[in-house]
């Protein structure tokens, strides 16, 4: 893997790009003005600030306070104006500091005020990120939302690992899946039998802790135990980690690789192609 002079040679291009550089000075007319009292549902992607999306720099650039997620990097919070209000509203410790009602509560009461409110999400804001239900809260209370997307781990975080989500004669088809459900509810509540044969790649999300009990019910469902699976760890950062087993064989290589959260988990032959177009710096994985 990525031992080729051309890959090298690629591999020493992104490093030396990788160094401080100002934001490009992109002059782009109509973008919205951020008013008082409004709520901006924004997608911050899945940690290289690279991928944030113009709008996204728009916002932050404007916002007077700042409502933000574990996963949203330090690199991104400073494109934010020096006097803004920084609040964290994720989780220490693995135990959440907020609940959603309080960060609803939270938004409403700074949008009252007057402040120009940037809720900002990893990824995309409306996939697995509740920004759904914070915009429907909002709304209720007749805030004016607008909504940025983001690029989801899901997606943009697997093509950093080489890995498209879709790839002509694997799938025409991908279902995303996420591992943690509401409340005390385990995995083994959803239909595992459905997932294993809806689409020929799976993408979940929130999975590292439950993968072996994941992939005993897609076992058990019928996906071959030679399934390739790959687990991404830290996606788009430079810190990335890709691991690459079966589904067979996947929970031991966790365990042994010692992988460390956030990671997105893709079953189907698509993680197969990692180890010809991985194309991200990424230390590679050993699993003993
Ligand atoms: N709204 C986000 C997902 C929020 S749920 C999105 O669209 O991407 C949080 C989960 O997203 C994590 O548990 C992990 O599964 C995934 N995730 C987010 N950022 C990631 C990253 N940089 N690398 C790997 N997985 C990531």
């Amino acid at each position: 893997m990525m031992s080729n002079d051309f890959t090298s040679r690629q591999q020493e291009t992104i490093r030396l790009q990788a160094t401080d550089r100002p934001l490009p000075d992109i002059q782009l007319r109509g973008l919205p003005l951020f008013e008082s009292g409004w709520v901006w549902l924004v997608g911050a992607g899945p940690g290289d600030p690279g991928l944030l999306t113009i709008h996204a720099v728009n916002a932050l650039q404007q916002a007077d306070a700042v409502v933000y997620d574990a996963l949203v990097s330090e690199d991104i919070l400073n494109l934010m104006r020096d006097d803004a209000e920084q609040i964290y509203a994720g989780k220490r410790g693995g135990r959440s500091s907020w609940d959603q009602s309080d960060i609803i509560e939270q938004l409403i009461v700074l949008a009252k005020a007057g402040k120009r409110v940037l809720r900002l999400k990893g990824g995309d804001p409306f996939v697995f990120g509740r920004g759904g239900e914070e915009a429907e809260a909002l709304m209720a209370q007749h805030i004016p939302i607008r909504v940025i997307p983001g690029i989801s781990a899901g997606v943009g975080g697997l093509a950093y690992a080489g890995i498209p989500v879709t790839h002509r004669d694997v799938n025409h088809a991908v279902t995303f899946v996420t591992g943690h459900l509401a409340g005390r509810e385990g995995v083994e509540k959803m239909d595992w039998n459905a997932i294993a044969a809806g689409s020929p790649v799976i993408v979940i999300y929130m999975a590292l802790s439950k993968i072996s009990e994941i992939a005993r019910l897609l076992l058990a469902a019928g996906r071959p135990s030679t399934e390739p699976v790959a687990v991404v760890t830290h996606a788009t950062m430079p810190h990335q980690r890709v691991l690459i087993g079966s589904l067979g064989s996947i929970a031991g290589e966790v365990a042994r690789a010692q992988l460390e959260p956030p990671s997105i988990i893709v079953i189907g032959q698509v993680a197969r192609l990692h180890d010809i177009i991985g194309w991200f710096p990424a230390d590679p994985v050993t699993s003993d």
